[in-house]
């Protein structure tokens, strides 16, 4: 899994933030000024995996590092959205879960 391997560093990525169970980077290929990817350093496929306690946890250590990244980067006082596609009508394409972090511009509503 490409995303596993950015986790453990086998493949390069520009990390912005690590958190206990939790890593965020640049996305490859941006779509608004800021896009940051941020995933659980342990694999789920998706965030339809994420169930129970622990995929509680999870989620909920995502979000918070996606939440402190975006004050770090400056997103907090203009606002971002958060998209977590899941699944295949989710538009979903890399299956290990994550959250998008996206800012830097006007979005807009609904998305496509
Ligand atoms: P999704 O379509 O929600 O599964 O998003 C997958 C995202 O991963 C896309 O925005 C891709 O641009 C991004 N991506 C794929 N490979 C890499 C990579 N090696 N480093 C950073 N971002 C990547």
């Amino acid at each position: 899994c490409i995303f596993c391997r950015i986790a453990t560093g086998e493949i390069p990525a520009q990390i912005v933030a690590r958190s206990d169970h939790a890593v965020a980077f640049r996305d490859l290929s941006p779509q608004a000024p800021t896009h940051v990817l941020v995933i659980p350093t342990s694999h789920l496929a998706s965030a339809a995996e994420a169930t129970g306690e622990a995929g509680a946890a999870l989620l909920g250590e995502v979000m918070a590092l996606g939440v402190r990244v975006a004050a770090e980067l400056g997103l907090a006082e203009a606002g971002y959205r958060f998209v977590m596609n899941t699944g295949r009508e989710g538009g979903q394409t890399v299956h290990h879960l994550h959250l998008h972090v996206l800012g830097g511009r006007q979005m807009r509503w609904p998305p496509g």
